[in-house]
């Protein structure tokens, strides 16, 4: 159980972070929930959060792309919650073209959103973590931390550069009760990867359905969307005991798409 513990998930007003949000609440975690929305929608998810599982659930609207904004959401959450003890860095964005096409500002923000921000809050949340001795840090890679796609360059950069932060500060903690993995998801149907499927459809003149077809067939094996619910207790298991020498790992859940 994880009651006790208090976790922040980054980007959790949608998509995966949404689901390891749940999944780390159903063990009983207090949380900090963060990301974009509308601000009422994300009141009420943040009471119906905390009814359904009888846990603390707090919002930071924090901007990520900020550093001086994400060591405010790190504080709040020490401040309000009492502690810090599961970071999950997973807010992130996407852009799709070329590299002579791909515009300046675009890099920055992916790289901003996507890095950066993984390691301001890691930086941020550490000198606590050390003070209990007790931590887990999970950053949300990408498949693409581990292999390319064309016209990702930023993304894929990023990603490959949280593989890496991930294994370093496994490294300066590994005599510590404090491990950071990564998660590396493959397809995970969500608004992000819903605006490639549309690009698509409209690019291509195919169906929804047959631009999602080919996106799962060119990349995921499975043939199967991976859902945040698979993910959230992949998190879950390395909240847990059993996990505690698990450190600097990249785990790919993807369907296959590493394997080939
Ligand atoms: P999503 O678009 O559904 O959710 C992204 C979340 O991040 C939202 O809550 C959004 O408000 C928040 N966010 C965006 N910019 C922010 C900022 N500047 N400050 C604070 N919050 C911000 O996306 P998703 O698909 O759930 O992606 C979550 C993570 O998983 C990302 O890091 C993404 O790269 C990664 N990922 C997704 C897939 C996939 O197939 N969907 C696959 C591999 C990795």
């Amino acid at each position: 159980s994880l009651k006790g513990k208090v976790a922040l998930v980054t980007g959790s007003t949608s998509g995966i972070g949404l689901g390891i949000a749940h999944c780390l609440a159903a063990e009983g975690a207090d949380l900090v929930l963060n990301g974009f929305g509308d601000a009422a929608a994300i009141e009420a998810l943040r009471k119906e959060t905390a009814e359904k599982y009888g846990v603390r659930v707090e919002y930071s609207g924090a901007d990520i792309s900020k550093p001086a904004e994400v060591a405010a959401m790190v504080k709040f959450a020490q401040d309000t919650l009492g502690s810090l003890d599961i970071l999950v860095n997973n807010a992130g964005i996407q852009y799709v073209a070329p590299v002579e096409e791909f515009p300046d500002e675009k890099w920055d923000a992916i790289i901003a959103i996507n890095l950066s921000s993984n390691f301001h809050a890691i930086k941020a949340a550490l000198p606590a973590m050390k003070a209990k001795n007790w931590g887990r840090i999970i950053n949300i890679a990408s498949a693409h931390g581990l292999v390319a796609s064309a016209q990702k360059s930023a993304y894929v950069t990023a990603k490959h550069g949280v593989v890496g932060l991930t294994k370093v500060v496994a490294l300066e903690n590994a005599q510590t009760g404090i491990t950071c993995n990564a998660i590396c998801p493959g397809w995970v149907l969500t608004p992000l990867v819903q605006k490639q499927i549309d690009a698509r459809a409209a690019n291509e003149g195919k169906t929804i359905e047959q631009a999602k077809r080919d996106l799962l067939g060119e990349k995921q094996p499975s043939l199967e969307f991976v859902t945040p619910e698979q993910l959230g207790g992949l998190a879950v298991f390395l909240c847990s005991d059993a996990a505690a020498q698990i450190r600097g790992v990249a785990y790919n859940v993807d369907g296959g798409w590493v394997a080939q």
